[in-house]
């Protein structure tokens, strides 16, 4: 089957909901998006401002069909979307389509149904991760992104020769992936004040945010039997916003020869509503073109027909002084993910391609988006050209790295002509102070 044929079918882009808040043209959830994740312990769907927990769907019986007798509840209150992502893609689509039906304007189900809706609020604390994840790897596949870095780090060769030939990638940690809203601690670690040494153990000095796109792995895959890539799209259940933090300088420090450790692993944010595949395939657009020098992909990364999701990315920072004073955050970058090399199924065909079993729950993150333009670059360590560039915030205050107090705030949305946006809401976190009485 190809990828083409995998999709699912879209939401009318004209479809309003009785759910008033749902159709603000300025809001990231009408009902062409209903993304999920996990309210009260329970699978939940967010439309505009309120969400609704989907076992109180099913009580209600608002669902029909082979929906009302298939025993697909028991996976809604495991306080984890794990167990139902893993229903068959067929049943999956099919609570998509009746979910959509509930809640389109006319929908007789508006009687039951609106009893049961309640509220979002965030940055409340309570807030939890969408997925149990039990592995995270994090790739490097903007180019823009990898040129600049490796220009900084490596002025002789910026792009090393296998990267245009491998989606490059590391394992990152899992223990660490907090919810969006979850205050970062500045992280110790080693670093150097000339490039030889010696060390000092301190708190990191130049701490940094990475606006990346992450996708949670529905259906995995057997040990020892690879994911071919044109079925590697139906395998991700959704996407989120990402926010690797990272630690500059404990990272110059320790990144060769085997790649990011502690400057990354303190800390990984993720937005609290995952988006799906099928959701976002309205906004599916093919990569940036290859330029003609480039190398055609191996067979098994050939993605004639793979998506590259045209979301627009946004980084805004609010420093402590700033929300006190109800100065609004400052744009810092607006880029977009289309400009990305490789495409999500190629990262996850490449992932599987030695027979590694990737299973549900695990978070694939793209790496730092960065587009060709100094406002489309998604960290401090490009955006302020390594601090020799800093940037004004709206305090009067420059920043070259975080600084503590400071929030940071990525936002994502689709949009094109004669469809609603369809968007991720907010991905936060704020950097408290080090701890103090470490050793040095
Ligand atoms: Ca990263």
């Amino acid at each position: 089957m190809s990828v083409m044929s995998s999709r699912g079918q879209a939401v009318d882009g004209k479809l309003r909901s009785w759910v008033t808040s749902a159709n603000d043209p300025q809001g990231d959830f009408p009902i062409q998006n209903l993304p999920y994740g996990i309210r009260d312990g329970s699978v939940a769907v967010r439309i505009g401002e309120t969400y609704v927990c989907l076992h109180e769907i099913v009580r209600a019986q608002a669902f029909e069909g082979e929906l009302a007798a298939f025993a697909w509840a028991q996976s809604l209150t495991s306080g984890s979307l794990n167990a139902f992502a893993c229903l068959p893609a067929t049943v999956l689509s099919e609570i998509r389509r009746q979910l959509v039906a509930i809640f389109a304007e006319g929908s007789a189900a508006r009687s039951k149904i609106e009893p049961l809706l309640r509220m979002v609020r965030e940055n409340e604390g309570s807030e939890v991760l969408p997925f149990r994840v039990g592995d995270y790897s994090d790739f490097y596949a903007s180019l823009h992104h990898a040129t600049n870095v490796g220009s900084m780090f490596r002025p002789t060769i910026p792009l090393l020769p296998n990267w245009k030939h491998v989606p490059i990638g590391y394992h990152g940690r899992a223990s660490s992936i907090v919810p969006s809203g979850t205050s970062v601690v500045r992280p110790y670690g080693q670093t150097v004040a000339s490039d030889e040494g010696p060390p000092a153990f301190g708190p990191s000095k130049l701490m940094d945010y990475e606006l990346e796109v992450g996708f949670f792995v529905g259906a995995g895959n057997a040990l020892g039997q690879p994911i071919p890539v044109d079925q590697a799209w139906k395998h991700i259940f959704g996407f989120v916003l990402v926010n690797d933090w990272s630690a500059r300088d404990i990272q110059k420090w320790e990144y060769q020869p085997l790649g990011p450790f502690l400057a990354k692993n303190f800390a990984t944010s993720v937005s609290l509503w995952v988006v799906t595949r099928e959701a976002l395939e309205p906004f599916c657009v093919a990569g940036p073109p290859r330029a003609p020098e480039d190398p055609q992909p191996l067979g098994y990364l050939a993605d004639p027909h793979g998506c590259n999701v045209d979301v627009t990315l946004e980084v805004w920072i609010a420093s402590a002084k700033m929300r006190a004073d109800g100065t609004p955050p400052t744009l810092i970058s607006r880029g977009s993910m289309s400009d990305m090399f490789w495409t999500p199924a190629q990262m996850l065909a490449h992932h599987a391609s030695n027979g590694c079993n990737m299973q549900v729950g695990d978070l694939l993150a793209s790496g730092t988006v960065s587009g060709t333009t100094k406002e489309s670059r998604g960290c401090l360590l490009e955006r302020t050209w390594r601090g020799t560039e800093p940037l004004m915030l709206g305090d009067g205050t420059e920043r070259r790295f975080l600084q503590d107090g400071d929030e940071v705030i990525m936002r994502g949305y689709c949009e094109k002509a004669g469809y609603p946006r369809v968007g991720f809401g907010e991905c936060r976190g704020i950097v408290r102070p080090a701890h103090t009485g470490a050793a040095s």
